[in-house]
């Protein structure tokens, strides 16, 4: 178990005894300088409370305590210092970085305060499109079937097939089931696909799940990194190249417009190498600006792998303290060689 409830600072006793060894352990694997390895945490939601859909998300009162682990584990530093000391083979030891992919509000309403508290600096990156009442495509997939009256959902007339939701699983087993059929749709037939299923099953859906432009200031004002991540997140390796081109570069340039101030990270929506993103793309971050990357390949960078490629991992599990240093040491030794060169 992870340790009880209590803010940081008041751990149970045994928490002493576990660090000074973990730390030891952690220093070994991650010694810093050329030898350093960079641990780049990437988070979506953190929930006031777990999603009953979703039990394995992470809620605030599990963020808090992890965050509370890592700034006692590890050094936490932000993106931009981590990319310097890649770059320069100076990275502290035990180097780890938090992000936040999406741009939802929990990230500025819940998140904020508790990475407040723990003094960790993020990087959020917020796709432009759905600030301001908009909605990510997947969300607008599970809170229909979230909200869908009924014990089937009957979708043969879109040839979607139908799906029996009697129960919290059979309705997340719905929501997987279209998920992963609408994912990798180019994003206007997708959208399109989307719609059709909105009249289909006629509830209303919630218009506050992302940030508006004023909470991506207030993360910004904390002094938070704000990254881009496209304008309406599509997966740029099934999108045309130049409108791919398009949604980094105009996704960049909105959120410039709201913080007035350089958009200098990127991460590729989805971020899996070769399947959501591919070498043109990582060439039109560099072009474009950006001074790094990131990705979703497991692994830890270290300095002279590709900062437009950085892999990034979180062990969401709850198997302890214990559990997560050795998935974060596990996490290090992979062999982080993406595919694309
Ligand atoms: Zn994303």
């Amino acid at each position: 178990m992870m340790p009880t409830s209590g803010p940081y600072g008041t751990a149970k006793p045994g928490r002493s005894e576990f660090l000074s060894p973990a730390r030891a352990l952690l220093q070994f694997f991650s010694p810093g300088g050329r030898r350093g390895h960079l641990s780049i945490l990437i988070y979506h939601r953190v929930l006031a409370q777990a999603d009953p859909l979703f039990p394995e998300g992470g809620d605030m009162e599990s963020f808090d305590q992890q965050m509370g682990l890592l700034t006692d584990c590890f050094r936490v530093i932000p993106l931009a210092d981590a990319v310097r000391g890649l770059r320069s083979g100076s990275l502290p030891a035990r180097a780890a970085c938090v992000t936040f992919d999406d741009g939802y509000a929990d990230n500025a309403e819940i998140a904020l305060p508790i990475l407040q508290k723990h003094g960790i600096p993020a990087t959020f990156f917020v796709s432009s499109g759905v600030l301001d009442g908009g909605r990510m495509w997947n969300d607008t997939v599970i809170e229909l079937v979230r909200r869908a009256p009924g014990n089937t959902l009957d979708l043969r007339g879109l040839n979607l097939g139908s799906f029996p939701i009697g129960t919290i699983a059979q309705r997340r087993h719905a929501i997987d089931n279209l998920i992963s059929g609408l994912k990798h749709m180019p994003p206007e037939s997708r959208q399109f696909r989307i719609e059709q299923i909105c009249s289909a099953i006629p509830v209303n859906l919630p218009d506050n799940l992302m940030m508006t432009s004023e909470q991506v200031r207030l993360l910004h004002g904390a002094g938070m990194e704000i990254g881009g991540h496209t304008v309406l997140h599509p997966i740029l390796a099934s999108t045309e190249k130049s409108a791919a081109r398009a949604e980094i570069a105009n996704g960049k340039e909105m959120l410039e417009g709201i913080i007035r101030a350089p958009v200098r990270f990127f991460a590729y929506p989805n971020g899996k190498p070769e399947r959501d993103y591919l070498p043109e793309h990582v060439a039109m971050t560099r072009e474009l600006g950006f001074e790094a990357a990131v990705s979703t390949a497991y692994g830890a960078a270290r300095p002279g792998d590709d900062l437009y490629q950085l892999p990034r991992f979180t062990p969401w599990d709850r198997g302890g303290q214990a559990r997560f240093v050795f998935r974060m040491i596990q996490n290090m030794l992979r062999n982080t060689e993406v595919a694309l060169h």
